[in-house]
């Protein structure tokens, strides 16, 4: 099935070949690029021109940027916060005494001067891992105060430069005093691709604070009272326990649901053990067997000696770790005769011992990521991936799944390439367009200042956007031309590493899969940050408590995810264009089945394909749409079922 995908593409290309290549000038290429910028996936990559250094430079003097403020914090110092709020002297700095490493505590301790305070500009006073932190933060300190604006913006933090765009939210709270006077202000930036929370403040509340709300920490005497309680039961909700210290009439200081959460978490988490038995004992019981649950998660790929004993490595460099995990219902995804490409990537600090989570999964052909298999490894070597493929072909042997990728996604890792290219001679290894330009931007010094936008923007996405070998070659040639005068070493970087046959990763164009099929790795890396975000909250677990967190992910995958787009989904900006063309004049019949519209992209009528390199980077195409219309004109129409008309009553109405 893949190589027929495969051949059908390659007619395309070598068709193409024959054909004269139609000139078309670099504005006429600008306007054509926002003809059909609707879809999501494009929004995407739009959005990583926006990120590009110049723009983030302009960006970074903005008075909202964390990076800046955290430049004038060397300059301005923060007021005492124990000086200037009385009531708040009593309160322990429970989050900053448990992370003693974080900025806030050192800031804190330095800036201790309150006349030198600036009240104009912001000033960074915590940074937090996750939102429980965040919680506690401000149920401890700023309680008193309330959120009066919240917006969605493209993160400019300096550690996020080298991730795919994405937004951040912005925060900010003002006192709940409502004197005309307090000028406290509290601004909150949270990336929501790392999940990290940046807090700032300006200005202080002066004088007494007691008839504003503010709720304490809690109490030792309760924590406690919790701790007991889930050492003798630890599957009990927190709902249970708070029920249970409100019918205590001993305990003073009730404490809010959101608070008890908090300590049966932190509980948890560390008293989850890092035992290879308990992992051990899990495998053994979470096993395949006939007429398993679909959504139920098993491990495979499992190693057992000669007795039937689960074996496990303990992640050492002469014992490798692998525990790879999936259910009946994400393997539906595996199948090659759906359309699609594969994507693998790697993800780290998920768990404790600084092992990395491998993720394989499957984009279908509305750019949807749809997950296949977990796999915990303790390496990243070619040995590794192998293991790993290997498990799954021999997974999909046993149950009858035709598993022959044609096409796999990744990031420039040799090992994984290899490991591919062994065990599937017949398949082609995308790189991911995105990895492409941020390489590139590491090597923005061999460009002029003044060019690198264009050439970090235009021209890689030039390259990307291209039809076949002739449409690339015309492009490279201009943009060779232009590196000769400008940047010759540049040109020679983007040679050698992704355009030269002894490259492994040139194929980044949308030519080099069919259409439709996904051509970056973003999908599975927004896959990767929502399990940080929506599963593990950014804690790092043990290798027990992750795969008791990866079985959740999997049902919850397994049971919300049944549906796999085979066909495009146009969208309904390239619907509206096609309407406003779908008309006969804008195409002339040069065969039977061949159709060309305005002279510029040639179409098959029989199965509705296009030249263009939208419909090659999409999976559709105005022109197609536009055509598939046209036909349509051609049958009779299906008239709409008998009934009384539906404004029928007005009429009765009127008479
Ligand atoms: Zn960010
Ligand atoms: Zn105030
Ligand atoms: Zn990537
Ligand atoms: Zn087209």
């Amino acid at each position: 099935m893949t190589s027929k995908k495969k051949s059908k593409f390659n007619n395309i290309d070598s068709s193409l070949n024959d054909a004269e290549p139609i000139e078309i000038s670099i504005p006429v290429f600008n306007e054509l690029i926002q003809d059909e910028n609707n879809s999501s996936r494009e929004r995407i990559e739009e959005r990583i021109d926006i990120q590009s250094e110049e723009d983030r430079s302009v960006l970074m003097n903005d008075e909202d940027s964390p990076d800046n403020s955290e430049k004038e914090m060397s300059i301005t110092t923060a007021s005492n916060e124990v000086s200037s709020i009385p009531s708040a002297t009593t309160t322990n700095e429970v989050s900053s005494d448990e992370n003693p490493n974080t900025k806030s505590k050192s800031n804190e301790k330095t800036n201790t001067n309150p006349d030198s305070f600036s009240y104009k500009t912001f000033v960074m006073i915590k940074h937090c891992q996750n939102q429980l932190e965040l919680d506690e933060f401000f149920e401890n300190k700023y309680a008193f105060t309330r959120v009066t604006h919240s917006h969605n913006a493209p993160c400019t933090l300096e550690h996020c430069k080298n991730h795919i765009p994405h937004k951040m939210r912005y925060i900010k709270k003002v006192c709940n005093c409502k004197k005309d006077s307090c000028k406290f202000q509290i601004k909150i930036l949270k990336c929501e691709f790392q999940d990290e929370f940046f807090i700032y403040k300006k200005s202080t509340h002066k004088g007494k604070l007691s008839q504003n709300k503010r709720t304490r920490g809690i109490s030792k005497a309760i924590k406690q009272f919790i701790i007991n309680i889930i050492k003798h039961d630890s599957e009990i909700s927190p709902k249970t326990i708070l029920r249970r210290i409100l019918s205590d009439s001993n305990l003073i200081n009730k404490p809010q649901l959101k608070q008890v959460q908090n300590v049966v978490f932190r509980y948890r988490n560390k008293s989850t053990f890092n035992s290879i038995q308990a992992v051990q004992d899990l495998i053994k019981k979470n096993q395949f067997y006939d007429n398993i649950d679909e959504n139920r998660p098993f491990f495979f790929n499992v190693d057992k000696d000669k007795n039937g004993e689960i074996l496990i490595g303990n992640g050492s460099d002469e014992r490798h770790l692998h525990i790879c995990l999936t259910s009946l219902e994400l393997l539906k995804n595996l199948d090659s005769n759906l359309s699609g490409s594969y994507h693998i990537d790697g993800t780290y600090k998920l768990i404790r011992n600084r092992f990395p989570l491998l993720v394989f999964g499957r984009t279908d052909m509305d750019g949807k990521f749809h997950l296949i298999a977990l796999c915990i490894t303790s390496h990243e070597k070619e040995c590794d991936f192998l293991r790993f493929y290997n498990g799954l072909k021999n997974l999909a042997e046993d149950l009858g799944i035709e598993f022959d990728p044609g096409y796999i996604v990744q990031d420039a890792c040799d090992a994984s390439y290899n490991a591919a290219k062994q065990l599937f001679p017949d398949v082609e290894i995308l790189m991911c367009y995105f990895h492409v330009v941020l390489n590139c931007k590491k090597q923005k010094h061999l460009i002029p200042q003044d060019l690198q936008g264009y050439v970090l923007k235009k021209c890689l996405r030039r390259l990307h956007m291209t039809t076949s070998k002739d449409h690339l070659m015309k492009y490279y040639n201009k943009f060779i031309e232009f590196c000769s005068e400008n940047c010759p070493d540049f040109a020679r970087y983007l040679f050698k590493s992704w355009l030269s046959k002894n490259s492994k990763y040139t194929k980044w164009k949308v030519y080099n899969s069919p259409p439709g099929y996904a051509t970056t790795n973003s999908p599975i890396e927004s896959f990767n940050a929502s399990i940080k975000r929506d599963f593990t909250y950014r804690k790092k677990l043990s290798v027990f408590g992750f795969i008791l967190k990866s079985f959740e992910i999997i049902k919850y995958y397994s049971v919300t995810d049944k549906h796999f787009e085979n066909t495009p989904i146009p969208s309904i900006r390239a619907k509206n264009l096609a309407k406003s063309v779908s008309k006969w004049e804008n195409f002339s019949q040069i065969s039977k089945y061949i159709y060309e519209y305005k002279g510029y992209y040639s179409l098959n009528s029989k199965n509705f394909d296009c030249d263009c390199k939208y419909y090659l980077k999409w999976g559709y195409c105005s022109h197609q749409l536009a055509l598939r219309n046209l036909f349509n004109e051609k049958e009779f129409v299906n008239k709409s079922k008998k009934g009384r008309p539906k404004n029928s009553e007005k009429w009765c109405v009127r008479e």
